[in-house]
């Protein structure tokens, strides 16, 4: 059997796409399987008023306790499945909100039915790994860009830094009313790109200096 053959029986629904394995079909996955559920009907994407606190109380908090699972900042992708009050509970993806099956497989294999003792596809776990920790893929998008700075052009040093496109900021600004799960795609490999660290401090000064002016502007009367 051939390679790709045998990857796609091993791990169904995903894309065969020759270069960087993992990463490149998971999030593209994992989108697709959101897009069969779409977002839950009068959800929207909203922060945490604030952070969550350090300090934990002793003992178990009961349930009305416990504070939901939104998130304090834009960096975080958007997970209404997550939220307490869209969660479809035990059997469910709480990433894209579709069945789990056996070994958390977003097919029934084994025809057994959804898995009661899961809440996330293998897929998705891969998909969230790569939203929320992009640098630990570095080495994959650098080969992507051919080893050269997305910015500048020049050839991306060993201390390159990786960066998002159209920055998460933006995002939670301009873009927050995307339909969901499209708005992950700010997340995913297309915004994506390695830079070299001097042009990625430059922009982030840059970054800041335009918040601290979109700040100012809406602080105005
Ligand atoms: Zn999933």
């Amino acid at each position: 059997m051939r390679w790709g053959a045998a990857s796609r029986r091993r791990c169904p629904g995903l894309q065969s796409i020759p270069i960087g394995g993992r990463i490149q079909c998971g999030p593209i996955d994992s989108r697709a399987l959101a897009a069969k559920s779409g977002a839950p009907a009068g959800w929207t994407w909203r922060l945490a008023d604030e952070k969550p606190d350090r300090v934990r109380r002793r003992g178990r908090k009961t349930k009305e306790e416990k504070s939901d699972w939104l998130m304090w900042s834009f960096r975080v992708p958007p997970a209404p499945y997550r939220e307490s009050h869209y969660a479809l509970g035990p059997g469910f993806c709480c990433i894209c909100g579709q069945p789990v099956y056996r070994f958390g497989w977003q097919v029934d294999l084994w025809g057994r039915g959804a898995n009661r003792n899961a809440v996330w596809h293998a897929a998705c776990v891969v998909a969230w790994d790569l939203w929320t920790a992009p640098s630990d893929h570095a080495r994959v998008l650098k080969r992507l860009q051919q080893r050269r700075c997305a910015q500048s052009g020049g050839r991306l040093w060993k201390t390159a830094e990786v960066d998002h496109w159209v920055p998460l900021f933006r995002v939670w600004l301009e873009h927050r009313h995307t339909q969901w799960p499209s708005l992950l795609g700010f997340w995913g490999v297309p915004n994506l790109r390695v830079i070299n660290r001097d042009v990625h401090l430059t922009k982030c000064a840059e970054e800041a200096r335009s918040r601290r002016d979109s700040a100012g502007r809406t602080a105005d009367p």
